[in-house]
C-alpha cells in the first residue's frame, strides 16, 4: 500500500529533470582565454555544437574518415559514427544521447560530448560546470601531475565551482558503507585486497571533495577504516543536516551467469517492495552482526515502528526525488546499466530524519563494474555526478520552499 503511493511520488518527481533546458551557448575556458560557442539544434531538435569551432577552442582536431568522424582532444581519439547515436573510445562502442551529424559540410557533435564525455574520460584535465555551461581546460600540467601521482588527491587549479543561487550553509552527510571489521562484500573483481569498505570510503572522500567545491558542507560518518554501528549512521544527519547519502557496492551470490550482472541503483527509504530490493536490504542490514550486542536492538520491531512513523512524511517524498536525480546523474557516467530507483527498508536510512538515499554503485561480482569502481577517474566521475545531483536537488528544494532561510535550524 505504502509502496504504491511512493511509486507514484517517484514517478511524479521525474519530469522536472527531463525538462532541463540545454544552454544557449557553452564556454570553453583555457589558459589562453574563453571562447563562447552557440548551441544549435539538429534535425531531431537535440542540442549540438559545431565541431570546427569546438575543436579550435579545445586545441584538438577533427578528421572525417568515411562514415566516421575522428575527434582528437588532448591526443585522445573519439570516433563518432555520423548519423548514429554512438561513438567509439578506448576500443569500445558506447551509446550517445544524440548523434553526430553533418549540415552544409560542417560536422556537429552532441552537446553531451562537452558536458559529459570529455569531462568523464579526460576528467583530470577538463571539468564541466553544468550550471554555467562552462568547460574548463586545466591544461597539460594537471594531467601530468595526476598521472605521476594517481593515488594522491588530484590537484585542481580552479577548485571552486560554486553554484550560483545555492544558499550557503547546506550540510550533507556522506556515509561510506561498512568499515573496520565489516569489510562489506569481498570484491570478487576488485584488485587484490580491495573490499567494498575500501571503495565506499574512496568514493565517499571524493564526494566530500566534490560537494565542498560546490559550496556544500559535508559531514562524514567515517573517514578511516572504522566500523560505525548501523543504527548510529543515520544519527549523523539530524537537525543541522539537509540530506544523507550512503554509498555501497553490490554483489550477487554465486550462481550460473552471476558475473554477468552489473549496473547501479539508488534506494530511498521505504518498505522493501520487490524480492530483489529485500535481498539487497537484507545484505546491507546484515552488517549488524559485526556490531556489539547493544547496538542491535534497532532491528526488527524498531524498523517497523520507524517505517510507520514515516509514512507519507514529506521526507520520504524528498528522498524519492533525491534518489531520482542521483540515479539519473550516475547514469550519465556509468558504463553499466541503470536499474532505476528502488525502495527498501535499509536500517541505515531509517534512523536518518532527513531525505536519505543509499547508492549501490555497481557490482563487484562483475569484471567491468569491478574495474569501473576501482579506477580513480571513474570514482571521481561517480562522486562528481552524485555531487551535481545533490546540488540540483538542493536548488530545486530551495525554489519550492522559497527563500525562507531556515538558518535557525542550522546551528
Ligand atoms: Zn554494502
Amino acid at each position: 500500500m505504502i509502496g504504491a503511493i511512493l511509486l507514484a511520488v517517484a514517478l511524479a518527481a521525474m519530469p522536472v529533470e527531463a525538462q532541463r533546458v540545454p544552454p544557449k551557448a557553452v564556454t570553453i575556458a583555457g589558459a589562453t582565454g574563453e571562447i563562447r560557442i552557440a548551441v544549435r539544434r539538429d534535425a531531431d531538435g537535440a542540442p549540438v555544437l559545431p565541431a570546427p569551432a569546438l575543436l579550435a577552442a579545445l586545441g584538438g582536431a577533427v578528421r572525417l574518415d568515411g562514415a566516421w568522424a575522428e575527434v582528437n582532444v588532448a591526443r585522445q581519439p573519439f570516433r563518432f559514427l555520423v548519423g548514429a547515436p554512438l561513438y567509439r573510445f578506448s576500443d569500445r562502442v558506447r551509446p550517445l544521447a544524440g548523434s553526430a551529424s553533418i549540415t552544409r559540410d560542417t560536422l556537429f557533435l552532441p552537446l553531451q560530448f562537452v558536458a559529459e564525455i570529455v569531462p568523464y574520460f579526460l576528467g583530470e584535465r577538463y571539468r564541466y560546470d553544468r550550471a554555467r555551461a562552462r568547460l574548463v581546460d586545466l591544461g597539460d600540467g594537471a594531467q601530468r601531475v595526476a598521472v605521476a601521482d594517481p593515488a594522491g588527491p588530484a590537484p585542481r587549479r580552479s577548485s571552486d565551482i560554486r553554484t550560483p543561487g545555492l544558499r550557503a550553509g547546506h550540510v550533507v552527510t556522506v556515509d561510506p558503507g561498512h568499515g573496520g571489521v565489516d569489510p562489506g562484500n569481498p570484491g570478487l573483481f576488485f584488485p587484490r585486497g580491495t573490499r567494498e569498505k575500501d571503495v565506499t570510503l574512496q568514493v565517499g572522500l571524493l564526494l566530500r571533495e566534490e560537494l565542498r567545491r560546490r559550496g556544500v558542507s559535508v559531514r562524514m560518518t567515517r573517514t578511516t577504516d572504522t566500523l560505525i554501528a548501523l543504527g548510529d549512521r543515520g544519527g549523523y544527519c539530524s537537525e543541522s543536516c539537509d540530506l544523507f547519502v550512503s554509498l555501497h557496492v553490490n554483489s550477487i551470490a554465486r550462481r550460473r551467469g552471476y558475473t554477468g550482472v552489473r549496473g547501479f541503483e539508488t534506494y530511498f527509504l521505504a518498505e522493501a517492495k520487490t524480492e530483489e530490493a529485500a535481498r539487497v536490504a537484507k545484505m546491507e542490514n546484515d552488517a549488524v552482526r559485526f556490531e556489539s550486542v547493544q547496538a542491535t536492538d534497532a532491528s526488527g520491531s524498531g524498523l517497523d515502528f520507524i517505517l510507520k512513523d514515516l509514512q507519507l512524511n514529506e521526507h520520504l517524498r524528498e528522498s524519492a526525488r533525491l534518489a531520482e536525480l542521483v540515479q539519473k546523474g550516475i547514469g550519465a557516467i556509468h558504463t553499466g546499466p541503470s536499474h532505476g530507483v528502488k525502495q527498501a527498508g535499509f536500517m541505515v536510512l531509517t534512523t536518518a530524519r532527513r531525505p536519505s538515499i543509499l547508492v549501490e554503485m555497481g557490482y563487484s561480482t562483475n569484471p567491468e563494474d569491478g574495474r569501473f569502481l576501482t579506477t580513480r577517474t571513474s570514482q571521481r566521475a561517480i562522486a562528481s555526478s552524485v555531487a551535481d545531483a545533490v546540488v540540483a536537488y538542493l536548488l530545486d528544494y530551495e525554489r519550492k520552499t522559497g527563500t525562507v532561510s531556515d538558518a535557525g535550524r542550522r546551528r
